[in-house]
């Protein structure tokens, strides 16, 4: 029958396809594997699979014959694998719809959030706030745990973390609520163009139950615009409908019994951390998908409070010679760079890696008043300095042309000479890391070791 002549393909044996390959496996179906490298960790993965009667071939990215759906957790529809699937009329889902359609029946309901920046901090925020309330929640998606294994668990709710990647494979997903968080140019490369990035993150509102947006962003609003059942969220005096901030105080004027006339106390800006404006915004949305719940307002101030900040977001690593010193490696695009530009007042400014397509031109203007020096790295560093050169040309700009990792001391030891005191010396780089370290982690820990290093210089 049709359910015997159905061959799932899987795409890669990363942390999702495998976790995709051994549920299928578990739930009698056959799937292969295609994997392009061939290492250790990838041999020993395929052996373990091999026990579940799962085939894992190494080699070219060819559609095995028989293919009749290709699941991938985010490869780009020009990725051979995928063009190929496409091309012979395969369907393509992504492991995120997968596991949707494979939920069961009274599976916990799903609170889900996209945009270009704030994505994991948002997800930790809202399952801290999910705890404090008591509900058995868990972060999952690209953060932590692959959706397809947690789906059919016994959680009472999942905070699911969704790239635009995922959405882009994804087509039938109606979680309880929906956030966009904000939206600006990012994996043009991937995508193709603006529009079709914004699409991809428009998809998490189609079937939505409430579709929470952040008011203060355009590209944001415009695509909530068209759902009737929406809630706001602003740094600004909310109006009915919406979260906000009022003095001191990040207010609900939503979930509310009478929202044209009263808003309730959520928490304070202390309870924040970091406290930046962007996060604040964070702290917003997270409370906004948890009130969907019912979660009470002192569950979202204990969870504010109970929230660990992750590394490498705008995390302070030394002070040295009254110069402080930041670690924002998790900045991979100019919007998450524009959030820590503009939370300290004098800086010196480490930039570059790869910008992905993405246009600095904005970041650097409005940057340019703050700037003290700048420090630049990585392939595409002279897109940055081109910008600098016409927004801040009186800022002095260190050229680092070599591209071992261990340029990052040479790095550091420039922005130490450029900084004086009262400056930050800020590690927030614009583009992603991959041309110089193996990830965001690896970059910010060679740039909190190279300060250690200064400190121990003095
Ligand atoms: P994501 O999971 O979407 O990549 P993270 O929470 O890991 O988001 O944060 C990524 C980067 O963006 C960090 O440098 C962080 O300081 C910055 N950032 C976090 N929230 C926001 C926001 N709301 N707007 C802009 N930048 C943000």
């Amino acid at each position: 029958d049709a359910q015997v002549m159905s061959l799932t393909c899987v795409a890669g044996l990363g942390v999702s396809g495998t976790a995709v390959a051994r549920v299928l496996a578990a739930r009698g179906e056959p799937v292969v594997v295609v994997e392009g490298v061939e290492g250790e960790r990838q041999r020993a993965v395929a052996a373990e699979l091999a026990g579940l009667g799962v085939e894992v071939r190494f080699g070219p990215m060819e559609l095995p014959e028989g293919v009749t759906r290709l699941v991938t957790t985010g490869w780009a529809p020009h990725h051979p694998l995928i063009a190929a699937a496409l091309e012979a009329g395969v369907e393509v889902v992504g492991e995120v719809e997968l596991a949707w359609r494979l939920r069961p029946a009274q599976a916990a309901p799903w609170l889900a959030l996209t945009g270009t920046n704030g994505k994991t901090t948002v997800v930790r925020m809202l399952t801290s706030i999910l705890l404090a309330a008591g509900r058995k929640a868990l972060a999952v998606g690209n953060v932590g745990v692959p959706v397809v294994e947690a789906v059919a668990e016994p959680y009472d709710v999942l905070a699911v973390e969704l790239s635009s990647f995922q959405l882009h494979w994804s087509s039938t997903l109606a979680p309880h609520a929906a956030a966009i968080l904000n939206l600006a140019p990012d994996h043009l490369d991937w995508h193709g163009s603006m529009e079709a990035y914004a699409a991809a993150k428009g998809r998490i509102f189609e079937r939505a139950g409430t579709v929470v947006y952040n008011v203060d962003d355009p590209e944001a609003s415009r695509l909530a615009a068209p759902y009737p059942d929406k809630v706001g969220f602003t740094l600004l005096v909310p109006k009915p409908g919406q979260l906000g901030v009022v003095e001191d105080l990040l207010v609900d004027r939503a979930f509310v019994p009478n929202p044209a006339e009263s808003a309730e106390e959520l928490a304070t800006l202390a309870d924040v951390r970091p406290l930046a404006p962007h996060n604040v915004a964070n702290a917003l949305a997270a409370a906004a998908l948890a009130r969907t719940l019912g979660v009470p307002t002192d569950a979202v101030r204990q969870g504010l409070r109970d929230f660990v900040p992750d590394p490498h977001r705008m995390a302070h690593v030394e002070r040295v010679g009254e110069v402080d010193y930041v670690d924002d490696s998790k900045a991979t695009n100019p919007h998450a760079a524009a959030a820590a530009l503009s939370s300290y007042p004098s800086i010196v400014w480490i930039a570059g890696g790869q910008l992905k397509g993405a246009d600095v031109d904005d970041l650097v203007r409005r940057a340019a008043p703050r700037l003290r020096g700048a420090v630049l790295l990585g392939v595409d560093r002279a897109r940055i300095a081109e910008a600098l050169a016409r927004h801040a040309p009186n800022v002095p700009v260190v050229d680092i042309s070599a591209q071992d990792t261990g340029a990052m001391d040479r790095v550091v030891t420039e922005a130490a000479r450029l900084a004086s005191p009262g400056d930050t010396v800020l590690l927030s780089p614009a583009g992603a890391s991959l041309d110089m370290f193996a990830n965001y982690p690896a970059r910010g820990e060679a740039f909190a070791r190279a300060v250690r290093g200064l400190e121990a210089a003095t």
